[in-house]
């Protein structure tokens, strides 16, 4: 995988990355140390031709030099003609180089080759080095799979998962290995592998893939092919899908490219056969200014540099611990005008501790706390994890069957046969089951019914996350005015926590669908111009995550379905790091601005001065090369 992938892109002109590397690491190495090597012999040879000047020696160094370096241009230049790529950058290479050897300015051809392939070299490292943080970025969650043996649930390395094996899959989970369904149904998300939004349905029977996520029911499979290529391709696909998105002025690049190209090799053609035909000098001038032109024509710095400086700033991002799936999002980020959140998991911790229990008679404290275990024994969410935590019983599986997390509200399942739900109240009461809670209480509230009857109630209490606070006022301080939470919880937790932390606009109790719709009326508010960005953690927020202009998942705790729906990804779970993403983005869009109006000028004066004869080639490649330098190097500061 390596530069070929940007160079498709890139239209006509697919300037300075028209390498292919090897496409294992090692070779990718070995290949660029013979790159370097072939280099060097080749400036050598210039070297001693350059010393030889004058003589016959001289002439054969140099066109030794030349073709050691240009001859991989010169045949992927022909190649290109032979699959109808007629105006990319090898074909301009090849041509003008050609052409100085015809005229007998040797020593010129070989300059502009060794230069022209040093700068490629210098620009594909630079580009390698930002992909390879970016990769390494992808890489960091590792895959276990919940092993299923004799009625047991073991958490292991995918990798140690044989074929034959049986694992579960729950809800929000990505299913880290191929299989058959061997018990339950649900449906899946399988946009990471097909790039198809709707889920799929799957029940008894039906192979899944790895990769997809669980948006339904607890799934049993039983493994099909080893842990390996799958995983890996994962990985790359997601890398390729970063790169899909590009960018407003990658975009603007790629069409500037496919015009600009043709009217270049066109014009350069008057320059060579006008001047002489009107009698105002000599055709071998003009056909070396022609070819001056044609050399100096290839916008290197701006092809180059732009997608470039949003690598850096993507890399910059990945080593701050913000994922993010494509430049375009990094663009939109410095637009951002409406900051909203979800609340547990995001801006708190998602850590609850069992501040009470209240027993319904005829239940203890400890069997509230039990049955509610159970229900939550397969669920994603925080509280799940912190009930289970509090309660010290072990969990017998084999009386669970039929477990469904209805996101936003709570988990139904059968516990001996018989319903137990495990939820909010206002869940319990659209169940059936009557249940109240005091408005007054200023902590969450998790109610237990078994067989139709309320149980008990537990209340537990979450903190705030400890930069949250700092987050808000950042992204204030950065011009982000509005910052909303939006909370499935109850307006009393929901208010202080939002006063605590100084967000400006809160709204509580509302279920997945409530947040979307919300989140789509404070969309119409927004200026045209103007960014939402929606920040959330559950499988109740993929819906929302996906519908704003840029969703934002926390890694660590966050559900991997969260993370599939996400454009941005925080790996550190702190909320701070928003604000941290939005001056990445606005200092890598000043960085590409910079770029292109700075190469787009000295070329064009360069251009300029060439006609008239001003410039020598190799003093035109140099100064390409040059500028071409400068702009890399302003993209690399995107990286700090
Ligand atoms: P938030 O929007 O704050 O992240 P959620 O939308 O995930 O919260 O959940 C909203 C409410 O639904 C929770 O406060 C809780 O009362 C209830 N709830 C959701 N999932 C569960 C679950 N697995 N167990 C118990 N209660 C749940
Ligand atoms: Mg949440």
């Amino acid at each position: 995988m390596s530069h070929e992938h940007i160079h498709k892109q890139e239209g006509g002109c697919s300037c300075c990355s028209t390498h292919e590397h090897g496409h294992e690491h090692g070779g990718e190495e070995e290949n660029s140390l013979l790159r370097l090597i072939g280099i060097a012999a080749s400036a050598l040879m210039f070297l001693l031709g350059f010393l030889s000047r004058g003589s016959v020696l001289s002439v054969s160094f140099f066109l030794v030099a030349y073709l050691c370096v240009g001859w991989s241009v010169l045949k992927e230049a022909v190649e290109n003609i032979v699959h109808g790529e007629l105006f990319d950058e090898t074909f301009l290479m090849a041509l003008a180089t050609i052409g100085a050897i015809g005229i007998g300015e040797y020593g010129e051809a070989a300059a502009v080759m060794i230069l022209y392939q040093l700068g490629e070299f210098l620009q594909d490292k630079a580009v390698d080095s930002s992909r390879d943080a970016i990769r390494a970025l992808m890489d960091i969650r590792p895959d276990t799979a919940n092993l299923y043996e004799d009625g047991k649930i073991r958490e292991v390395n995918a990798s140690e998962v044989n074929i034959g094996d049986r694992i579960e899959v729950h809800v929000g989970e990505r299913i880290p290995l191929d299989g058959v369904v061997e018990n339950g149904s649900s449906s899946l998300n399988t946009s990471a592998l097909t790039g198809e939004s709707l889920p799929q349905e799957v029940s008894i029977g039906d192979l899944v893939k790895s990769g997809c996520v669980n948006l339904g029911g607890t799934l049993l499979l039983r493994v099909t092919t080893p842990f390996g290529e799958d995983s890996a391709s994962k990985i790359l696909a997601l890398v390729e899908h970063a790169e899909e998105n590009k960018a407003e002025p990658e975009k603007f690049i790629t069409r500037f490219a496919r015009i600009y190209t043709p009217v270049v090799v066109v014009l350069a053609v008057f320059l060579a056969v006008l001047p002489p035909l009107l009698g105002i000098g000599t055709f071998s001038v003009f056909l070396n200014r022609a070819l001056n032109f044609l050399v100096i024509s290839c916008p290197c710095a701006l092809v180059i540099s732009i997608p470039l400086t949003f690598f850096s700033g993507i890399g910059c991002a990945s080593h701050n611990g913000i994922l993010i799936k494509g430049s375009n999002y990094l663009e939109a980020l410095t637009r951002a005008e409406i900051a909203a959140f979800d609340k547990t998991g995001t801006l708190t911790k998602g850590e609850f501790s069992v501040s009470e229990i209240v027993a319904e008679e005829g239940y203890s404290r400890e069997s509230v706390l039990e049955l509610a275990a159970y229900g939550e024994s397969q669920s994603n969410h925080p509280l799940a994890a912190s009930i289970c935590k509090a309660c010290s019983g072990e969990i017998d599986r084999g009386r669970l069957s039929d477990v469904h997390e209805i996101p936003g509200r709570g988990v139904k399942a059968l516990l001996d046969g018989k319903e137990l739900i495990v939820g909010k109240p206002d869940y319990l009461v659209e169940s059936g089951v009557p249940c109240r809670i005091s408005a007054a209480h200023a902590a969450t509230a998790v109610c237990v019914a078994y067989q139709g009857q309320l149980c008990g109630t537990i209340l537990l209490s979450d903190l705030p996350k400890e930069d949250a606070k700092q987050a808000l006022s950042a992204l204030h301080n950065l011009g982000v005015e509005r910052t909303v939470m939006l909370t499935g919880d109850r307006a009393a937790v929901a208010e202080a926590v939002g006063r605590e932390l100084g967000i400006r606009e809160v709204f509580s109790s509302l279920l997945p669908e409530d947040k979307l719709s919300k989140v789509e009326e404070l969309m119409r508010d927004k200026s045209t111009k103007g960014v939402l960005l929606y920040t959330g953690d559950g499988i109740n927020d993929t819906p929302v995550l996906a519908e704003a202009d840029i969703g934002i998942a926390m890694g660590g705790l966050g559900t991997d379905a969260a993370m599939e729906a996400a454009d941005i990804v925080i790996m550190s779970d702190e909320p701070s790091k928003i604000a941290k993403a939005i001056q990445i983005s606005r200092k890598t869009m000043r960085i590409a601005k910079q770029n292109i109006v700075f190469s787009i000028a000295v070329k064009g004066i360069i251009l300029l001065l060439s006609g008239f004869g001003f410039v020598q080639l190799w003093a035109a490649v140099f100064a390409d090369v040059g500028v071409c330098m400068l702009a890399i190097l302003n993209s690399l500061r995107a990286m700090r």
